[in-house]
């Protein structure tokens, strides 16, 4: 394959910098095939596989598609040492921001060439290459007796929901994704294959628990398994106006003491602009084949439109239908209960949305998530997340999704407007929590200070440890250590 100097951008023609240019040079020779450039099959292929168009619009000198560990190996030998080659590691695309797995005029690494499922030690143990999506394993260790904790919706990476922590069905029983990850196979910045694990590189194993992509380019994830067969889910759709009993129903299940650990729920909230309607609706599923299961009682006594159940396999309730391009926002939240804070929140949104419907309309969704039980509760060395100090509350994802590029500003300022007013709401009446879901959180957001102090630092002396020159911290985008 040629190396082209040029890149087409919307018809415009760009000359790739310099030093991306040489980069992608030397990545080439070094790595043939597996380096693809503007107009390849192989590099239009990794641009179609992001989830949102702030990313698929972005422009990478070239793609490498590694196969390899040694080929992540010997690719960031090259590009650490050509001083300024901005690389970025992509596994299913699913983090919506703008230069968070994806870079204009440097190197895209898309790691989902590397894909394999295996089971080992008895089937204790799942390994898992990082460029995998969920569904690959759910489907892989389907029929076998056991799964892993991981995405709800299977079409989302592995590689990104686990450094940034990873709520599954599993959560509130087992504890966040990442706590299950017993081994980590790791590319570090300067090229050095290495393991991370409880008897070797221990720090770095746990950084990688919740630290994103600071630490290098994770190339397997060895997982604990344990033992599933099928699942309940219940579905439940509200007309708008029951959201008061909802928010009830949802605020009594979130006390650790009490709550069934088998049980996963993320109800949400839906508002398009172009119709000026809500919906309401819960997904919930208890992690064992019991038709009715009794802690979704209340929620299923709340008068409904529909409501239906169903005995089914992880795999096929993960097996979701990708949406079609849209620009995408995430922003978050923690709370402490509270079902007329929930109701508060619900007017300070209605207030911002009923009055602004951009040219090509915007959808507003709000999930709301139970952070109760072993989510909590994980062992001190499970993860970095801090939530050692956190109470009983829910997380809440806010998403903006809209068609129109040319509104992208508006949105992003009424998204920020929203979100600041539930923080500022919430912490006067002392409902607020520092914790921002990493996975969930907006590029202006700060969730790696919102671990703590110490946890912060911890995690920064890690990068300074396995990366001296700050590759990672100058020259990847994302939720970065330096500030
Ligand atoms: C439809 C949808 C459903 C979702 N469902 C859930 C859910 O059930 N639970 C949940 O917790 N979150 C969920 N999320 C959020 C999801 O966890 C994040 O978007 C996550 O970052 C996606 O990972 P990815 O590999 O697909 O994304 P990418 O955009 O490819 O990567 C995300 C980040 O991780 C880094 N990264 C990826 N692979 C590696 C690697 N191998 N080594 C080092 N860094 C890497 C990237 O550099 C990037 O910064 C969902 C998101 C969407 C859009």
């Amino acid at each position: 394959m040629l190396f082209l100097q040029t890149a087409y951008v919307a018809g415009a023609l760009l000359v790739a910098s310099a030093s991306a240019s040489s980069c992608c040079n030397r990545l080439e020779k070094r790595l043939g095939s597996s380096v693809s450039f503007p107009k390849d099959v192989d590099y239009n292929a990794t641009m179609s596989g992001y989830w949102s168009i702030q990313e698929s619009s972005l422009q990478p000198a070239c793609v490498l598609q590694p196969r390899t560990a040694r080929d992540v190996s010997k690719a960031l030998k090259i590009i650490s040492k050509h001083g300024n080659c901005h690389f970025a590691i992509k596994g299913h695309g699913h983090a919506p921001a703008a230069g968070f797995a994806n870079v204009d005029g440097g190197v895209t690494i898309d790691m989902t060439s590397m894909s394999s499922v295996s089971l080992h030690e008895g089937q204790s143990i799942a390994r898992v290459e990082a460029g995998a999506k969920w569904l690959d394993v759910y489907q892989h260790l389907d029929g076998s007796g056991v799964q892993v904790a991981g995405g709800r919706n299977g079409n989302v990476g592995v590689g990104g929901l686990l450094v940034g922590g990873g709520i599954s069905h599993f959560t509130t029983k087992h504890g966040w994704a990442c706590d299950a990850v017993v081994n980590y196979e790791v590319v570090l910045a300067n090229g050095s294959l290495v393991n991370a694990n409880k008897r070797c590189n221990r720090d770095l194993f746990l950084a990688l628990k919740g630290g994103g992509n600071n630490f290098g380019v994770v190339t397997r994830y060895d997982l604990a398994t344990f033992p599933l067969g099928d699942i309940s889910t219940t579905s439940i759709s509200y007309d708008i106006s029951q959201r008061g009993k909802v928010f009830q129903a949802f605020t009594d299940l979130l006390d650790s003491s009490r709550y069934d650990p088998l049980a996963s729920l993320v109800t949400s909230l839906l508002y398009r602009s172009t119709s000026k309607a809500w919906t309401l609706a819960s997904s919930a599923v208890y992690t064992k084949p019991v038709s009715e299961p009794a802690v979704f009682a209340n929620l299923s006594a709340v008068p409904h439109e529909s409501l239906v159940r169903n005995i089914t396999s992880l795999a096929t309730f993960a097996d979701e239908s990708d949406t079609p391009p849209l620009n995408w926002l995430f922003a978050t939240v923690t709370l402490k209960p509270s079902a007329q804070y929930m109701q508060d929140m619900f007017d300070m949104l209605n207030n911002t949305v009923s009055s602004f419907n951009p040219e090509g309309g915007v959808t507003w969704s709000v999930a709301l998530e139970p952070l109760v039980a072993a989510m909590l509760k994980s062992p001190k060395d499970a993860n970095v997340l801090g939530l050692e100090t956190a109470q009983d509350g829910f997380i809440v994802l806010i998403s903006a999704l809209w068609p129109n590029s040319a509104v992208n500003a508006e949105v992003e300022a009424a998204a920020r407007s929203v979100t600041s007013a539930w923080e500022t709401g919430a912490d006067a009446k002392g409902l607020l929590q520092g914790f921002q879901y990493l996975n969930y959180a907006a590029p202006s957001q700060e969730p790696l200070r919102s671990y703590g102090k110490d946890n912060f630092e911890f995690l920064a002396s890690v990068s300074q440890k396995y990366d001296h020159a700050q590759v990672l911290q100058k020259r990847v985008g994302g939720f970065k250590l330096s500030s």
